[in-house]
């Protein structure tokens, strides 16, 4: 029997809502409260086929495959009005769904919006070339798109992750298969609506809920699946990138950070525990871009640490749907007992508690998975908890001394997403900028990112970019044609 309250979604699959085959459901659940709210089909391999054949048929009709592209770009700038309309609605059941607060919701809507309005743009600019070659001929290339790509999305941001890479796909006349993450399927799902009320063809955009390696592996290893791109954690990548080898498909891997904040000693200190608070406490510090990893300089600790402790316990823990709310819940129990477990771990370490470690005592939160901003002090590079992705509120703190050991301790890590550098010194700062092994760097600025800046990260951070215009050629595979003029 279905609980008060709680409403039943659908599938999207040829621009139809549809059941799992199987008729069965999952509950989502709401991490502010414990409770669920929405049941979802579990789909499974056969749901994964099915929308992958409506996708591949969609691709092969006329009414997309030869659509003029400025059409295109119309459709794309459709969806991303109507999801302005209604970035209210989206963004309250984003912060149902996934626990961040609401202002950082609507903050992720209009980004996904943005990401549809720029790919728009570029629909009609996707173009080959003339290239000189010997004799009396004509060289040319054309850009063609791959045919059906899947879309595997984490939970942490549903909706703008899925829209990242949804909207170039698209831009460039690919069919879509997208799996949302089983915790927060429910903005995802809402999207796919969306394009079909904006009017593209039946079948172009499908979403399939349901597990990570039934619905997700299927799509990754279906021979139909030109490309497979996957915004996740690195064992996923890992698994997604084997299963794609039996078709020698396309992967994009979009992974996880241990990413570094460098504040130096002649910063602006007070802007850069600011931005080292907002870089690790929003979204409860479940970002792949999170600055997790303090690297501060000697001198200038304790000032940085105290400003970072009163910061962080000044925090107000909450539902995100509540105004004064700064930090949700995390988005699982599961989540919150591997934040816990990873702060025991430190401790255990030799790591001091600064700040947090722990849920919070307010018996009103008792119910959802809460756990207090944390500062894990004294953390030295060999330290596990300065190596493995926590993906939590919380941040270590270690020290170095000069350039060369600030670049060291930066770089000592398998990953490599964002650093960030705080420095007064431009000549330093551009230096450290050259050496660091990140895809992305911010130079006395906080975590930040547009549509039009590549996104993507080196060593196991990932293969590949999103967003920019480069990312447009990961969706196209180039044709060359020679015409022989004699
Ligand atoms: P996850 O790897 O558990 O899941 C990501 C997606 O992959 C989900 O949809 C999941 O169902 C699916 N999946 C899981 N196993 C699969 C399999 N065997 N085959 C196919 N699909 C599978 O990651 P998560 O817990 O949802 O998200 C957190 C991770 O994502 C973190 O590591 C974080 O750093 C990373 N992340 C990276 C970026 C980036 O842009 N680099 C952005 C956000 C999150």
């Amino acid at each position: 029997m279905q609980a008060e309250g709680v409403q039943t979604h659908q599938m999207f699959i040829g621009g139809k809502r549809a059941a799992s085959h199987s008729g069965r459901t999952y509950a989502v659940v709401n991490p502010a409260t414990g409770k669920a709210f929405a049941l979802v089909p579990k789909g499974d391999a056969e749901d994964a086929r099915a929308a992958v054949d409506s996708a591949k048929r969609a691709f092969q009709d006329p009414a997309w495959r030869s659509m003029d592209p400025s059409k295109r770009g119309r459709l794309l700038n459709k969806v991303s009005q109507s999801i302005r309309e209604r970035l209210g609605e989206f963004a309250q059941l984003e912060t149902t769904n996934n626990g961040k607060p609401l202002g950082q919701a609507k903050g992720d809507v209009a980004m996904a919006a943005r990401h549809f309005e720029y790919f728009a743009g570029l629909a009609d600019k996707i173009q080959g070339s003339t290239i000189p070659v010997p004799g009396n001929r004509l060289d040319y290339t054309l850009k063609e798109p791959l045919g059906v790509t899947a879309h595997i999305v984490p939970w942490n941001y549903p909706l703008v992750m899925a829209a990242r890479s949804m909207a170039p796909a698209l831009a460039a006349g690919n069919t879509v298969v997208a799996k949302p993450a089983s915790f927060t399927p429910l903005t995802l799902l809402n999207l796919a609506e969306l394009c079909k009320e904006a009017g593209f063809p039946d079948g172009v955009v499908n979403v399939v809920t349901g597990g990570g390696e039934e619905v997700g592996g299927e799509l990754a290893k279906h021979p139909d699946v030109e490309l497979t791109t996957v915004t996740g954690s690195v064992e996923t990548g890992m698994r997604i990138m084997e299963l794609a080898s039996t078709n020698l498909s396309r992967v994009i891997l979009e992974l996880g950070g241990k990413n570094p904040h460098i504040v130096f000693g002649d910063a602006n200190l007070e802007k850069a525990a600011a931005a080292v608070l907002n870089g690790i406490f929003t979204n409860a510090g479940q970002m792949c871009w999170a600055g997790s990893r303090l690297l501060v300089e000697e001198g200038v600790k304790q000032e940085v640490l105290r400003r970072l402790v009163d910061g962080a316990n000044a925090m107000k823990l909450g539902d995100g749907s509540k105004p004064d709310t700064t930090m949700g819940p995390l988005v699982a129990e599961s989540q919150r007992a591997r934040v816990a477990s990873y702060v025991e771990i430190g401790t255990a370490e030799g790591a001091a508690v600064a700040a947090g470690g722990g849920p919070p005592a307010d018996e009103a939160l008792g119910s959802g998975y809460f756990y207090r901003p944390t500062i894990l002090d004294g953390v030295a590079q060999d330290m596990r908890v300065a190596r493995e992705e926590i993906f939590g509120p919380v941040l270590t703190v270690t020290t170095f001394k000069g350039e060369d050991d600030a670049v060291a301790k930066a770089n000592d890590s398998e990953y490599g997403l964002w650093a960030g550098v705080w420095t007064g010194d431009l000549r330093k700062a551009h230096s450290v900028v050259g050496r660091l092994e990140s895809g992305i760097v911010a130079v006395n600025e906080e975590p930040i990112t547009f549509p039009q800046t590549p996104f993507g990260g080196f060593k196991k951070s990932g293969n590949s970019s999103e967003q920019g215009m480069d990312a447009v050629s990961s969706y196209v595979r180039t044709k060359n044609v020679s015409v022989n003029l004699g």
